[in-house]
């Protein structure tokens, strides 16, 4: 019952939210490679396109396509249909998705919304997933996201971003004839959204993207929580941009992934910082190495190290940390969680539940930042 109740909602939102829908490319499983995969239509009707033929399917049909030398065998119900060059499982209904299940071990089996298009890439199967644009956007946030919240607003924040990115990179994978893989090189995407907040999320905010003042697409970076000071970009990276610079962020304050211990062995890290060049028998060194503190404000280096070097060494939570000596080892105290750049996550929450605007949560972490409007359907076409 709950699972037809959470269909029929997202029924609705789909229906009241995409009356014109433009679809991309995203490449699935674009890290693995698969030889063989059976599909099965989940919801809505599905046909097979082969050239010109065309076979439809019903929802008790196993469909297998297996990659062999040139081209791809299709089976249906274990019998063999034919070899074709393509096979393109499409619909056109306002809501269908599939289950697509790769025969190789440990590859997980997927839903993914719309239409699967296959062909042989070098033995393999190369799946695309044809998918309308707002759906994606729904899948990647609810890989991405970080912390539960039912809050929709927030969920637009991610999806706004999560579309940023999308236009901004748009001609990534031209050469390879799609528009995005699932992997972290483009955004990560694992399949169909099944969280009504996030799904509405994505519609509600349909052709919305975040620009500068001059009208350009930005960069949203973001992260779990900034510790109650966000960071300027050249700060982790070589790149300043205006709209991410640090600020106070009293929304961090207090949430969840706010404060973190870690214990280190004393000997170790002078041992550190003795590798890195520091005169670790100077009386200020020593005092520095048990009494670092950024209470006064984040600081970029310790000891002439860069913060970023040691929280990658160290696996650290944040850079945003005070040292005490704490017998034969240093405790670390310290705030945030994630690189410090731009949107926390943590924060935008808070802000969402108290009630602030999607737009004015984005203006805040994103300096200068303003909602546009964009046309979907004429970038694509
Ligand atoms: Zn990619």
């Amino acid at each position: 019952m709950k699972f037809l109740k959470t269909i029929l909602l997202i029924l609705f939102t789909v229906l009241s939210l995409s009356l014109s829908a433009e679809k991309i490319n995203v490449r699935i499983y674009a890290d693995k490679q698969i030889k063989e995969a059976s599909f099965v239509s989940s919801f809505g009707r599905y046909t097979i396109k082969l050239g010109e033929q065309e076979i439809s399917i019903q929802k008790t049909d196993i469909v297998k396509i297996k990659a062999k030398s040139e081209k791809l065998e299709l089976l249906i119900n274990d019998s063999l249909i034919g070899n074709y060059k393509t096979i393109n499982f499409l619909t056109q209904g306002l809501m269908n998705f599939f289950l697509l299940s790769p025969k190789e071990n440990g590859v997980p089996e997927r839903r993914y919304d719309d239409n699967l298009l296959v062909s042989n890439e070098k033995g393999h199967l190369k799946l695309i997933n044809n998918i309308e644009i707002e759906s994606y956007i729904a899948g990647v946030v609810q890989a991405e996201t970080w912390g539960a919240t039912k809050n929709v607003d927030f969920f637009k924040l991610q999806a706004i971003c999560v579309r940023n990115y999308l236009f901004m990179n748009l001609n990534k994978h031209q050469k390879d004839g799609y528009h995005m893989c699932d992997g972290v090189h483009c955004q990560a995407y694992k399949g169909r959204c099944n969280q009504v907040e996030v799904i509405q999320g994505a519609h509600n905010s349909k052709g919305e993207v975040i620009v500068d003042s001059m009208g350009n697409l930005i960069e949203t970076l973001f992260h779990a929580n900034s510790g109650g000071q966000t960071v300027n970009s050249e700060d982790v990276w070589k790149n300043a941009f205006s709209h991410l610079t640090g600020k106070q962020d009293t929304f961090s304050v207090g949430m969840k992934a706010y404060e973190w211990e870690k214990y280190i062995r004393l000997r170790d890290w002078r041992n550190y910082f003795r590798e890195k060049g520091v005169n670790i028998k100077d009386d200020s060194v020593k005092n520095e190495l048990i009494n670092f503190s950024q209470k006064e404000g984040r600081k970029k280096t310790m000891l002439g190290v860069p913060l970023v070097q040691i929280r990658k060494d160290f696996a650290l939570r944040s850079t945003l940390f005070d040292i005490q000596l704490w017998g034969s080892e240093v405790k670390l105290s310290g705030k945030g969680y994630g690189h410090g750049v731009g949107m926390s996550q943590e924060g935008a929450i808070n802000m969402c539940d108290q009630g602030y605007e999607y737009w004015q949560v984005l203006e805040f972490y994103y300096t200068g930042a303003k909602i546009k409007r964009i046309d979907e359907e004429k970038i694509l076409n």
